[in-house]
């Protein structure tokens, strides 16, 4: 039987590599529902390919302009996105959108009694504790698409989790790996950060990359992924991007999980669980990577890993309030707003300012992050 999935956010670069998946596995896979925001024509070529899939645009121009060229219904904006997750014959909803859009949509999904794979890091930050505590109730599963955390995931297969001494994330360093010090980072422009050395991504974590607030955000997201404590979790410096991250064991074994540098392997993983398949991810040849190297990262350059550290020991709303602090930056850098610095000196701003909930509801969190969101815009 195939399986039957939903790809939210399916026309950025992470939904493109699913939709290559999807292409390829098409005797395992069918996909049932896709999403975009506003880019119609990528949204109408994959109607024409995938004919079987419900859509979601962003706005309601977007979904009219579709209906007039497909003729048939188009959804659209957060409640399309909420229906498309709780399509009754899809047994997995997949969320994509860059930052936190998809989180309610998420949860639909599980409440819905689908799996869920994640590549929205983001939702994981804000409300980590919530989705896990949902997947659980329904019995479900929340599969990590992250390459960090997918190859965490594949490390601990079969392990006993009481036998993990830590995870150690591998990071590549971003473009600003060999700055010298704080006066290299002050200057940044947009160009320059969103020129990735080993990853072709969307403009929003290309800039946390750079930032290393990307892997801060994994380290939230690892915490509540394998259900661990922010002081098990590590990140080392590893260029090459080749080992995905590792899982080192109570014995001093250290697993890895290596593969190429292509997003299409760990969606592929997070898709087929817990089956493996020939997929589209090329081959990786060691021979040709020749060496693998790894280094400390520089927490006194880059405060993202230790503003991470703090809120994911803290818990409670400060995660959320780092998160949609860190994304109204961006997007103030990526406007010529705000300059690079400014990126991680309004969120450690806002982790101060915004007022803390210990142990908040989802509305609670809707709440910091808006106010996160207010600190750095004003
Ligand atoms: P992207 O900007 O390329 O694509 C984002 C997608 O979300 C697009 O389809 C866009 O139309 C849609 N979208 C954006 N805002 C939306 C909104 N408000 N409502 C509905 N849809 C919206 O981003 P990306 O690089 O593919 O990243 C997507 C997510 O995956 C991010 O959370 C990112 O952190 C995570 N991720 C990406 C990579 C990667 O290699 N690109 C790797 C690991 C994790
Ligand atoms: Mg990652």
């Amino acid at each position: 039987m195939k399986k039957r999935i939903v790809v939210l956010g399916a026309t950025g670069s992470i939904g493109e590599s699913a939709m290559r998946v999807a292409r390829e596995l098409s005797d395992k896979m069918e996909v049932l529902g896709l999403s975009g925001k506003n880019n119609v024509d990528r949204l109408l070529q994959l109607a024409h390919e995938f004919s079987e899939a419900q859509l979601c645009a962003g706005d309601v121009p977007s979904a009219e302009d579709l209906i007039r060229k497909l003729g048939r219904p188009v959804l659209h904006g957060a409640e399309g996105l909420e229906s498309l997750a709780e399509l009754p014959d899809a047994d997995l909803v997949m969320v994509a959108i860059v930052g936190t859009a998809g989180l309610k949509p998420a949860l639909r999904a599980l409440g819905a009694d689908k799996d869920l794979a994640v590549a929205s890091k983001e939702i994981l930050v804000m409300a980590g504790e919530l989705v896990m505590e949902t997947a659980r109730r329904s019995g479900r599963r929340v599969l990590p698409v992250d390459s960090e955390h997918n190859a965490i995931f594949q490390c601990l297969e079969g392990q006993d989790p009481s036998a993990v001494k830590r995870l150690i994330l591998t990071c590549s360093g971003g473009p600003f790996r060999n700055a010298k010090s704080a006066a290299d980072l002050a200057a940044v422009s947009p160009e320059q950060a969103l020129r990735h050395p080993t990853w072709s991504m969307g403009k929003k974590i290309s800039i946390d990359s750079a930032t290393l607030f990307n892997k801060g955000l994994e380290m939230i997201e690892a915490r509540w992924l394998f259900d661990i404590p922010m002081e098990k979790i590590d990140v080392v410096i590893h260029p090459q991007s080749i080992v995905h991250s590792m899982v080192e064991f109570v014995d001093g074994s250290i697993l890895a999980q290596m593969s190429s540098t292509d997003m299409a392997l760990p969606i592929q993983y997070a898709l087929t669980y817990p089956e493996r398949f020939a997929g589209p991810c090329a081959p990786l040849d060691l021979t040709m990577v020749g060496r693998l190297d790894f280094e400390s990262p520089r927490a006194d350059l880059f405060p993202a890993l230790d503003l991470a550290r703090r809120a994911g020991t803290a818990g409670g709303t400060l995660p959320a309030v780092l998160n949609a602090a860190n994304e109204a930056a961006v997007e103030a850098f990526l406007a010529g707003r705000l300059s690079f610095p400014g990126i991680w000196q309004h969120v450690a701003r806002a982790m101060d300012e915004v007022p803390f909930v210990e142990h908040p509801t989802l509305d609670q969190l809707i709440l910091a992050d808006r106010a996160a969101r207010e600190i750095v815009f004003h």
